[in-house]
């Protein structure tokens, strides 16, 4: 899903951390916008305030002699004209020009283009970048709009790395060798989610059914209870404490998880028992292990789901009292968990759950990693909604220990274990400047030049993203997975609490549209009271709309929480997982009747939410004819669709690869279902993590999609890029890459008419 733009501006960044000085940045810089940009020359000119001059301070293609050396007046050349004011200069034949004052000894001369681009940052000016080839025409449009984007982008890191600080450098500093770690103390992965963390790793702790205690004596019983009531007593601390914070971090949450937990550690039936087996002359670990294994085997006799699904929070909470103890005995070395106040710890573990984020306390949490997970799992998903930095597919992670201290760049898809103090101060100066680069923000609607209106809306997963959803300037709501706020909770949440958060969402979007996903349980978000039989292949089980079924007032509660919450708000319902007519017929009449029921007790409610469907599996677009006219809008859910279509796991890494849009055949698929709504006259979004690739956007207009819905930000880029393209000239291309013979034709013709760079 990352377009190149984005992949040049993560090797920018990461080039931050190794380079020895600024200048030496700077040069890595220009050499890499180079190479990827095709150019023959790249320079940086940087403003100087103090000489009032602006400076060459890095060049690829110029003759290196002339760095640091050759300056300008704000006002001469080509290059002082851009900056001045303020805008791009596309110059043929730059030596004939009026305004060039030519940098001697230099090589220029024989150089027939130039481009000049301004370097600002929130209206203020840094620098100018340049660009320079020996072909004897203009830079091409798709290459202006490219340095366009680009240029903010650079300004941006630039300046947040106070990187125009680089006159002040001390020359004799300039060039030093970089440093490099050893290849053995860098894996790699696939970043799920960008940015970067420092921390201490810790594991998951998902494995009760693993640990292994002996059955052993002790020698002392005083000492064995003195152990267990310390061990008690931190682990309620600690409970109660990520209660607390999990309730500061995701407003869904409530305090049941932790509640429940604490009535494990307080419950006296359980504690006597414990304390029973070590006057018997266990030791308290053993205690603790065996009175739980005999009360997980009474539970998973118990017919009730509920019964059963307490299982995994009494293992969870002996899990932390068990390593409790160990502390209290000075067994178990403090690796992190607790780290002192303002540390963060970096989570891992094989395979990450969205209910393992979710129950975990994330304000301690500053990244993730994990072996298996696609970009498109939910984890990925949440990560992002949480804004924590994230790396999947990390191939060999049963090199890093519990403990270890690592650097977490998803920038450049490293991990670095162990490292030095320097490297890791590198790193933390980048974190420090780069933490309060801002979101772009842009409210304006978006039009193709051709007068296309498209939405561009922002998926929501966690209240927490509100603020992102009122900065990025999104036109609504287009996808609000529900389902997160179930997974937080032992039971479903009741109508009023799915009431107050419906409320905030609808708040904050004004007249703009609210898309409310029903619960869409089921595959990797399994809801522990509702009743999951074991299943073979569960991302094709009993998920989404099909468990409508058997648990009609789950989605009768927040069918009324939602007309509730929208009176006077545009809400739209939309049914995930939909195969059939019959199932989109059912959610209405179960619509209509709760809507009746509350006007017979006068409750006040929008009688007539939109409703739509996803489509997410193939079968549907050949339904189409007979679903269209019973529904308002659709919502394509690629993530699903295309692990549906192409028979590939979107959360399997192995996999995912294979998972490409541009091929013809999907193509084929996307104009299908373009069709089939523009002659229905009916709305078509695309909500899946496809809207949010700028090489997918040509394709998505060209299939008649008006609505996009994606990650907050990034809605300004993409308004951006639809307002540099035109429909029409998009529905050739879609035609166009139908024709063609493999995906990677077609995604080069989507690089050619987007100018973005993979
Ligand atoms: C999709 O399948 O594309 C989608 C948006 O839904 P989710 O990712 O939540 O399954
Ligand atoms: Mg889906």
């Amino acid at each position: 899903m990352t377009a190149k733009i984005l992949q040049i501006l993560k090797e920018i960044t990461s080039l931050f951390a190794y380079g020895k000085d600024n200048r030496q940045i700077l040069s890595k810089i220009v050499t890499l916008l180079a190479r990827r940009l095709d150019c023959e020359v790249c320079s940086i000119y940087a403003y100087d305030e103090k000489s009032d001059r602006l400076v060459l301070a890095a060049s690829e293609g110029l003759n290196p002699k002339v760095i640091g050396k050759f300056t300008l007046a704000p006002s001469e050349g080509i290059t002082g004209h851009a900056f001045t004011k303020n805008e791009i200069l596309n110059v043929l034949d730059p030596q004939r020009d009026p305004r060039h004052v030519p940098a001697s000894g230099s090589g220029e001369e024989k150089f027939n283009s130039m481009l000049s681009c301004p370097l600002v940052v929130g209206g203020r000016k840094y620098g100018v970048i340049n660009l320079q080839s020996t072909a004897s025409k203009r830079f091409g449009e798709d290459l202006v709009e490219l340095i366009r984007s680009l240029s903010i982008q650079v300004a941006n890191i630039i300046e947040s790395s106070k990187l125009f600080g680089l006159l002040s450098v001390e020359p004799g500093r300039a060039g030093a060798a970089e440093q490099e770690l050893p290849v053995e103390k860098v894996l790699k992965g696939s970043p799920a989610n960008e940015g970067l963390a420092i921390g201490k790793v810790v594991f998951l702790d998902r494995s009760y059914d693993d640990m292994e205690i002996a059955q052993e004596r002790h020698d002392s019983e005083t000492k064995e209870l003195v152990v267990l009531d310390k061990a008690l007593a931190a682990a309620k601390k600690e409970t109660s404490e990520m209660g607390e914070r999990a309730l500061s971090m995701i407003s869904e949450a409530d305090a049941s998880i932790f509640s429940v937990h604490l009535l494990f550690l307080e419950d006296k039936s359980i504690l006597d028992k414990v304390r029973g087996r070590i006057s018997e002359g266990f030791t308290a670990e053993y205690s603790v292990k065996s009175t739980c294994d005999e009360y997980l085997a009474k539970f998973n006799k118990m017919s009730s789901e509920v019964f059963r699904g307490k299982s995994a929070d009494l293992k969870d909470v002996m899990i932390h009292l068990l390593k409790e103890i160990k502390k209290a005995k000075g067994v178990l070395q403090e690796a992190g968990k607790n780290p002192p106040k303002g540390l963060k710890y970096i989570m891992a573990a094989r395979e990450l759950l969205p209910s393992d984020i979710l129950r975990m306390p994330a304000s301690n949490v500053s990244g993730y990693i994990c072996e298996r997970g696609g970009v498109t799992a939910h984890f990925a998903i949440l990560a992002r909604a949480l804004d924590i930095p994230a790396m999947m597919g990390v191939a060999d992670l049963s090199r890093i220990r519990e403990g270890d201290n690592i650097i977490l760049d998803c920038h450049a898809g490293n991990i670095y274990i162990n490292p030095d103090a320097e490297t890791e101060e590198r790193f933390r100066e980048v974190i420090r400047t780069r933490a309060g680069a801002g979101m772009e923000s842009d409210a304006a609607e978006a039009f193709t030049r051709d007068g296309v209106r498209i939405s561009v809306m922002a998926n929501l997963s966690l209240l927490s993203e509100l603020p992102l959803l009122k900065l990025s300037g999104a036109d609504g709501v287009g996808l609000y997975r529900s389902e997160f706020m179930y997974m937080i909770r032992d039971y479903p949440p009741s109508e009023d609490s799915q009431l107050k958060i419906y409320s905030r969402i609808c708040k904050a979007c004004g007249k703009r549209p609210v898309t409310f996903r029903m619960l869409d349980a089921g595959s990797d978000k399994p809801l522990p009271y509702l009743n999951f039989t074991e299943e073979e292949n569960p991302s094709m089980g009993v998920r989404g709309i099909r468990l409508l079924e058997g648990n009609e007032e789950i989605f009768r509660a927040q069918i009324s929480a939602i007309l509730r919450a929208s009176v006077s708000s545009r809400a739209r319902i939309l049914i995930p997982m939909v195969s059939s007519l019959e199932q989109v017929r059912k959610v209405k009449s179960l619509v209509a009747e709760v809507s009746a029921s509350l006007s017979a007790k006068g409750v006040e409610h929008n009688p007539a939410p939109e409703i739509g469907v996803m489509i997410e599996i193939p079968s549907i677009a050949f339904s189409l004819d007979r679903i269209l006219p019973e529904i308002d809008f659709g919502s394509i859910g690629t993530n699903d669709l295309m692990q549906f279509f192409y028979a590939s796991d979107r959360s399997n890494e192995k996999v995912f690869p294979h998972l490409s849009f541009h091929d013809p055949s999907f193509l084929g698929l996307l104009r299908q279902i373009g069709d089939a709504f523009s002659k229905a006259g009916r709305k078509l979004c695309v909500c899946g993590e496809m809207a949010s690739d700028p090489l997918a956007i040509p394709l998505l207009l060209g299939a008649g999609v008006s609505e996009l819905s994606l990650n907050n930000r990034a809605v300004s880029r993409t308004k951006r890029l639809i307002r540099g393209l035109s429909a029409d000239a998009a529905r050739s291309l879609l035609d166009e890459c139908i024709g063609m013979d493999g995906a990677e034709q077609a995604r080069s013709a989507c690089r050619r008419l987007v100018g973005y760079w993979r």
